[in-house]
């Protein structure tokens, strides 16, 4: 559930405001934002409460510690309401801090209230029914292994993504509705379109009506959202990311007011979006500079260390990191400006496209 870039987390000291967390503020008519408490950078995480027409919507839940639970219930008490006045719960993608609670909240919501989720979204959010630990471990733990790292590196490196997917309480699969890219749907007086925006979770959901965005973790005010190599089904997240930052964008909001998941609400959107797309452009670069100064080909994990030269500190860095750069090696790769070779369930890089002979030939 890294919300951050591995780099931005550790090497820049900008911090949001400091918010008063579990306390409703007014940020558009109808709209108000509840902070809610999380223990890591940049400790909270945003919810929205949407008002009108009667209705009273929630958007994202927290990450269903006591404190976040607690945080929540104040926001809501203070608005006059309980979760038995929700007419929905809409989640923007399933990470641990944005969802935790659903379950408990769709019981005590009205039996007609949906929690509305992406279509593409909707089995990644029920599969953490599996009881007890991270339903796709194994998957990870593959890619961490091509990426270089051992299996007890790997195990130990998502110990602490584990404990967070304990705290998930998901809904009953007959509570979860679906909405799909481009559909308009009416919550709380408003029509908001709903917009897939993939890169940072497969099927991240951002809402759009009129000037306002609620962008959840696709875009960030102070961060640059965490974009990582999880699947060989998500080939290229990094193109992902910059195709769902060019959909917000061609949008062309005129006085844009964006609602992020972390950080305060903001309206420099577009610079913001250029912003991000140039932090990914870096990356790529530096990535494929760290290649080209290899002169054999290299694991993903030996050029996560030549970027964040001394920056990695134990097997939580390794994976974070890893994941980031992998994500970079293979947007390199699907721009034709490196190429791999898998041995043994490791893969190999080398700057340049369409592997040489030699390279087809290459043993480890
Ligand atoms: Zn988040
Ligand atoms: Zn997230």
């Amino acid at each position: 559930m890294q919300i951050g870039s591995f780099d931005d987390d550790r090497a820049t000291a900008k911090s949001p405001r400091r918010v008063s967390v579990g306390v409703p503020e007014a940020v558009a008519p109808g709209i108000w934002r509840v902070a809610l408490p999380v223990p890591f950078a940049p400790g909270s995480v945003n919810v929205y409460v949407l008002h009108g027409d009667e209705q009273w919507v929630l958007v994202d839940c927290g990450l269903g510690t006591r404190e976040s639970d607690a945080a929540l219930a104040a926001g809501l008490q203070a608005l006059g309401i309980t979760f038995g006045d929700l007419a929905a719960l809409v989640l923007t993608h399933a990470h641990s801090d944005h969802i935790a609670p659903a379950g408990d909240i769709a019981a005590q919501m009205p039996p007609d209230a949906p929690v509305l989720v992406l279509d593409v979204e909707k089995e990644r959010l029920l599969s953490f029914r599996q009881p007890g630990s991270l339903t796709d471990k194994a998957q990870l733990v593959k890619m961490q292994r091509l990426g270089g790292l051992s299996r007890d590196e790997a195990e130990l490196g998502l110990r602490g993504m584990d404990l967070l997917t304990r705290l998930i309480r998901p809904p009953a699969r007959e509570r979860v509705h679906t909405v799909a890219d481009g559909e308009v749907i009416a919550l709380a007086g408003r029509a908001w379109q709903a917009l897939w925006t993939p890169g940072h979770a497969p099927g991240h959901l951002c809402l759009v009506s009129e000037n306002i965005i609620i962008t959840g973790d696709h875009i960030l005010p102070q961060i640059s959202p965490n974009v990582s190599y999880r699947s060989p089904d998500q080939p290229d997240p990094i193109q992902d990311h910059l195709d769902g930052l060019a959909r917000v964008a061609a949008l062309e909001l005129a006085e844009p007011l964006a609602l992020p998941g972390h950080g305060d609400p903001f309206t420099r959107l577009a610079e913001r979006i250029a912003e991000l797309r140039e932090g990914h452009e870096r990356r790529s670069a530096l990535a494929l500079a760290a290649l080209r100064a290899q002169n054999a080909p290299t694991t993903a994990i030996t050029i996560t260390e030549a970027i964040f030269q001394g920056r990695l500190r134990g097997p939580e860095d390794c994976w974070l990191a890893l994941g980031e750069t992998m994500a970079h090696l293979e947007h390199l790769r699907a721009h034709d400006m490196a190429s791999r070779a898998d041995r043994a369930g490791v893969a190999y890089y080398q700057a340049g496209g369409r592997k040489s002979d030699e390279f087809s030939d290459f043993a480890p």
